[in-house]
């Protein structure tokens, strides 16, 4: 990730947030929202500067955040959990992904099993623990794996199967079908699984299904989220890890090397977030699902051919409709052509497997009402 120059090579987001500054381009690419989160929470992580907590967390997290974290669980999913033992707060679901997938990782004969396209971190972290990633392809339109492929892929070197849902970059939910068979793939090779929830209450027609909640999963899963999607605030980097004990010590004990803890003050903050009553919860749903409707419209007139995503920020199109063979190149040029930025679906694929992405685009739909009005307008001007 090193260039010949000697400077690092940046992620598609920042790469695409840069060139949106640069050509004055309305920012669909990077997923993050241009409104802050609620006001009582931003309130709460103000209140604890002033009241000096400022200085470094326990390891695990404030009590406070743990317990809230695990009365989250239980009050959305039924889920127990001993809060003591079974949360870990980290530094965003990154950090979370990251000292998970070091912790579990033995060494390079170990294979972890991910859906493709896949959010850019996993690779890194995966080629960072020394293992191998195995992906299963999840096929445009509507980015459901084929069972008998996931099954083929999943053997007794697979030490953990990585699951998304509601999935970036595609916005996918995953069907029933998919999770237990995950569940049950896990049991038979004796696999962890691990999951990735940021999107959990950006779903369209909810509730949303942690794979924890199936039978016979709790035991063997470590479930990931993040205050960042739920309350509007990715720049504060609060996520969390939950699942059985000794697993979520053997996360503790990489992550307390990698950052020791994260921002002490935005944790009662989050703490104070994760308390608010249901009505929040499904109105962040709503809120996101109507965002999705404007720029799914939108993206049709100018003559995409736009997917349906179930949940998430993001909602993917087919570009070949407007001439693209080579999304990489469609996206590098629409900032120029429409002023509008999107992210390349190849960016999220291993290089053996982009021509199967060629000319899929990810949009990101959490943004002002206006601004994606605004794309709207831009993009018409394309057909
Ligand atoms: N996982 C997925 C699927 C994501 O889309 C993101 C990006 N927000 C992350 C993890 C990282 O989350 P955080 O910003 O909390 O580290
Ligand atoms: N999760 C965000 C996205 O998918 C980006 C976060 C990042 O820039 N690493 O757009």
């Amino acid at each position: 990730l090193v260039a010949p120059d000697g400077s690092s090579v940046p992620t598609i987001f920042a790469e695409m947030t840069a060139l949106a500054a640069a050509t004055g381009a309305l920012n669909l690419g990077q997923g993050f929202p241009d409104e802050d989160g609620p006001e009582i929470v931003v309130e709460a992580a103000r209140r604890a500067i002033a009241d000096g907590v400022n200085q470094y967390a326990p390891g695990r997290g404030f009590p406070d955040l743990l317990a809230a974290i695990a009365a989250h669980q239980q009050r959305f999913y039924g889920l127990e959990l001993d809060p003591a033992r079974q949360v870990l707060v980290t530094v965003g679901a990154t950090e979370a992904l990251s000292s998970t997938l070091l912790a579990l990782i033995d060494g390079p004969d170990d294979e972890v099993v991910v859906f493709e396209p896949y959010y850019d971190s996993y690779a890194a972290c995966v080629a960072l623990a020394g293992a191998r990633l195995v992906p299963v392809p999840l096929r445009w339109p509507d980015f459901q794996p084929d069972l008998e492929v996931l099954a083929s892929a999943v053997s007794d070197r697979t030490r953990v199967i990585l699951v998304n849902d509601p999935h970036n970059p595609t916005g996918t939910v995953f069907s029933h079908a998919v999770l237990e068979e995950v569940v049950r793939l896990a049991h038979r090779h004796d696999a962890i699984i691990v999951t990735d929830e940021v999107y959990e209450h950006l779903v369209f027609d909810g509730p949303h299904v942690p794979i924890a909640t199936l039978p016979g999963a709790a035991e063997r899963t470590l479930s990931i989220s993040s205050a960042g999607k739920t309350f509007s605030l990715t720049g504060w980097k609060t996520g969390w890890v939950t699942g059985p004990a000794p697993l979520v010590s053997a996360v503790l004990a990489v992550k307390q090397f990698l950052t020791y803890v994260g921002g002490s003050p935005f944790q009662p903050a989050i703490a104070a977030g994760l308390r608010l009553p249901d009505a929040f919860f499904a109105s962040i749903a709503a809120r996101m699902k109507a965002k999705a409707d404007l720029l799914g419209t939108g993206l049709r007139e100018a003559g995409f051919d736009v997917g349906t995503p179930g949940g998430s920020y993001f909602t993917v199109v087919d570009a070949a409709p407007l001439g693209a063979v080579d999304a990489d190149a469609f996206c590098r040029d629409l900032p120029l052509r429409a002023g509008v930025v999107g992210i390349p679906l190849t960016a999220f694929a291993s290089p053996a497997h982009r021509a199967d992405y060629a000319t899929l685009v990810r949009f990101a739909a959490c943004k002002r009402v206006e601004v994606l009005e605004e794309a709207a307008r831009r993009l018409a001007a394309l057909s």
